[in-house]
């Protein structure tokens, strides 16, 4: 079997199609386009990379985008009393403070301070709670743009095995409520898993997000299976690479995400469309 390609720069594309309709529609009767703000701490240069996408993209779809680019020795007050600021400001519909934060700033208390209703990321523990009472709101973005990107094979995810490689907050524990939520039965998988191969061999569904070139060898996964690798690893040659062997993978599986092209480009449009929905549903 050759994989199908699941185009995630050409799925990214029409969301975002989509969501620029529906700003001009707002635009139209009237509303308020809708307002990001993104919050950079330090010269992280791949925090710097993702940030001038996630801006970028705001304006293509006409939002309204602001930025905040702030010294690496910034105080948690201070970052405190910025979110405060933009959790009040009524043209602010989603904030996001970019990760990771540096060491002397706690990111839960960062995360924890923005309002509820504005955390376009959804790692906030009400977000979270939400996803796992099934009852999601804002939802965290890579696993929901993940969930898109299988639904537009036309794949049943109702009742199919799925794994998850990786266990983060922000992609593998999220990403096992997305896909409980939409009806497979999951196993997560981490550091003290024992036995990965047996459980990866099993998937229909198969996630990977843990960080490290090529760690799913292309022979571990079962005919037919969809694959998604949601790792970007940059190789000695500048090279982005995944974290599943793609070539081997190709050969089984019965469709794939590519590195680069695939779940990147989903997590952006997805940003957008939280905010997008923060703006028509939660703006209080
Ligand atoms: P992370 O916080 O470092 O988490 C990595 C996960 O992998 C952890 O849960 C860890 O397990 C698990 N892991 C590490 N070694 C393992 C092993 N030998 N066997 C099984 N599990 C193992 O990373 P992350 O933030 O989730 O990101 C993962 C990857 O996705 C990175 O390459 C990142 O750049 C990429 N990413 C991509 C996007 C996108 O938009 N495409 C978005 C976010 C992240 P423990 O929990 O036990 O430590």
């Amino acid at each position: 079997m050759t994989a199908k390609l699941i185009d995630g720069k050409a799925i990214a594309a029409e969301l975002k199609h989509k969501i620029k309709a529906a700003t001009q529609m707002r635009l139209a009767t009237g509303k308020r386009i809708p307002g990001l703000a993104v919050v950079l701490i330090g010269d992280n240069p791949a925090s710097q990379v993702y940030v001038g996408s996630k801006r970028r993209s705001c304006e293509e779809v006409g939002f309204k985008s602001v930025s905040f680019d702030l010294p690496e020795d910034t105080t948690q007050q201070t970052l405190l009393s910025l979110i405060e600021g933009l959790n009040n400001d009524d043209e602010i519909d989603g904030i996001l403070v970019q990760l990771p934060l540096p060491a002397h700033i706690n990111a839960d208390a960062v995360i924890e301070h923005i309002a509820p209703h504005k955390d376009v990321d959804g790692f906030h523990p009400y977000n979270i709670g939400r996803l796992a009472q099934r009852h999601p709101q804002l939802r965290p973005c890579t696993p929901k743009g993940v969930i898109t990107m299988i639904k537009s094979t036309g794949i049943e995810l109702k009742g199919k095995e799925a794994v998850v490689v990786g266990a983060s907050n922000i992609v593998g524990r999220p990403m096992a409520l997305e896909l409980l939520l939409a009806g497979s039965t999951i196993t997560v998988c981490h550091r003290m898993t024992q036995d990965l191969e047996s459980h990866v061999r099993r998937a229909e569904v198969l996630v990977v997000a843990v960080g490290k070139p090529g760690f799913i060898p292309g022979e571990w996964i079962r005919d037919g299976a969809v694959v998604i690798d949601v790792g970007i690893n940059r190789l000695a040659d500048g090279k982005l690479t995944g974290d599943v062997e793609f070539a081997a993978a190709s050969k089984k599986a019965s469709w794939i995400t590519p590195v680069p092209g695939g779940v990147g480009p989903m997590t952006v449009a997805t940003l957008l469309e939280n905010t997008l929905f923060a703006a028509e549903h939660l703006h209080i």
